[in-house]
C-alpha cells in the first residue's frame, strides 16, 4: 500500500511523536547561507565538525541519494519539575533529567521504519537525531513543525521549544507542508535575560559565551571572565526558554515516562568533585551527561565552586 501522510502520522504518534511535518527534499541553500556567515565569525566555537560536510547539510541527496521527503518529528520533553537553587548544587538542563533521548528516539524511529517499510516494502530512508551533518532545526521549520525562535531553538505553537527533533529523510513523495508564521514578534525576553550576553543578535548565539556550549560540549577551560554569570547551571542552562512566553504559556507534560527526572535534576558539587571514573560511568551511564565526560563536569564544578556561583 501507497504510505500517505495520515499513515506516517498514525504510525509515529503511536510511538510518542507529537508533532510530525513534512518537506521537500530540496536545497536548503539560505540556511547554509546563515551557517556559513555564524561559522565565518567563529561563533561555533570549538566545534570544528560544523565546518565540515557543507554539501550534506546543503543538499540531503549527498546523503540519501534520490531523496524525495524529509520527514520531521518533534517528541515534548516536558516533565512538570523545577530547579531548585539550593546550596553546594548545580543545576542540569531540562532535556539531561532522564534517560538519554538518543537511546528513545533511535528505537522508536528504528520502529517506525520498519512499520512503514510493512506497509510499503519500497520505503527506504535515513534517520537521525540530533547527529550526522543534518540540519534537523532547518527541516523543522521547512516542515511547518515549528519557527525558529530569537534564541535559535524551533518553537512550536503546541508545547513551546521543549522538544527533541528527529529527521527521516526518505525516497517517497507527500504532500507538503508550509513553514509557519515566525511568532517572537517584538519579544526580546530571551536576548534581555541571557546572562553571558551569548544572544548577540536576535537568532544568533555566540557559542563562546553560551553555558550550555560552555558546560557540554566545550573541551576547554571556561574563562574567568564569565565567573559569576552562570546562575548555578552545572550542565547546560535553560535561561532563554525558561523565559520564553511560549513555553510558559502551554506547559504540556510529555507521554514519555523515561523523560522524568531520574536523580540528575541538580547534583551535589562536592560530589561531582569526588567523583571516578568508574561512579561517572555507573551514574550517568543512560544520560545525556555522559557527553560532558567525567573532566568536564568536574572543571564545571570546579568553577562553580571557585566564582561562588553555587552559593546563594
Ligand atoms: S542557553 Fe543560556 S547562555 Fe546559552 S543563550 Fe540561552 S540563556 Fe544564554
Ligand atoms: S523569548 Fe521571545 S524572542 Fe525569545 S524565542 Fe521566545 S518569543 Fe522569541
Amino acid at each position: 500500500m501507497k504510505l500517505t501522510n495520515q499513515i506516517v502520522i498514525e504510525k509515529a504518534k503511536e510511538l510518542g511523536f507529537d508533532l510530525i511535518g513534512f518537506a521537500k527534499a530540496d536545497l536548503l541553500q539560505d540556511e547554509t547561507e546563515k551557517l556559513k556567515e555564524w561559522l565565518s565569525k567563529g561563533f561555533h566555537a570549538s566545534m570544528d565538525y560544523m565546518e565540515r560536510n557543507f554539501e550534506k547539510r546543503l543538499d540531503v541527496n549527498n546523503i540519501f541519494p534520490n531523496a524525495k521527503s524529509v520527514i520531521s518529528l518533534a517528541m515534548n520533553y516536558f516533565t512538570d519539575h523545577q530547579y531548585s537553587n539550593e546550596k553546594g548544587f548545580g543545576k542540569v538542563s531540562r532535556y539531561a533529567w532522564g534517560k538519554d533521548y538518543h537511546l528513545i528516539i533511535w528505537e522508536k524511529l528504528e520502529i517506525l521504519e520498519e512499520r512503514l517499510k510493512e506497509i510499503d516494502p519500497s520505503f527506504n530512508c535515513l534517520t537521525y537525531v540530533d547527529t550526522g551533518p543534518v540540519m534537523d532545526k532547518a527541516w523543522a521549520v521547512r516542515s511547518g513543525i515549528g519557527w525558529l525562535g530569537k534564541h535559535t531553538n524551533v518553537i512550536t505553537r503546541e508545547m513551546g521549544s521543549w522538544i527533541f527533533l528527529a529527521t527521516i529523510i526518505c525516497n517517497q513523495e507527500f504532500n507538503y507542508n508550509r513553514p509557519i508564521e515566525d511568532f517572537c514578534g517584538s519579544c526580546r525576553a530571551c536576548l534581555d535575560a541571557c546572562p553571558t550576553k551569548a544572544i548577540v543578535d536576535e537568532y544568533v548565539v555566540d557559542a563562546n559565551r553560551c553555558i550550555s556550549f560552555l558546560t557540554i560540549e566545550n573541551k576547554g577551560e571556561i574563562s574567568d571572565g564569565l565567573k559569576n554569570q552562570f546562575d548555578n547551571w552545572l550542565f547546560g542552562c535553560d535561561i532563554c526558554q525558561d523565559v520564553c512566553p511560549w513555553n510558559k504559556k502551554f506547559p504540556t507534560q510529555t507521554r514519555e515516562k523515561e523523560f522524568e527526572p531520574d536523580g540528575n535534576k541538580e547534583i551535589a558539587l562536592q560530589e561531582i568533585l569526588e567523583m571516578n571514573s568508574q561512579e561517572f560511568k555507573r551514574r550517568f551511564e543512560t544520560s545525556p551527561i555522559k557527553r560532558a565526560k567525567l573532566n568536564g563536569i568536574k572543571r564545571n564544578a570546579e568553577f562553580l565552586m571557585k566564582a561562588g556561583d553555587s552559593i546563594h
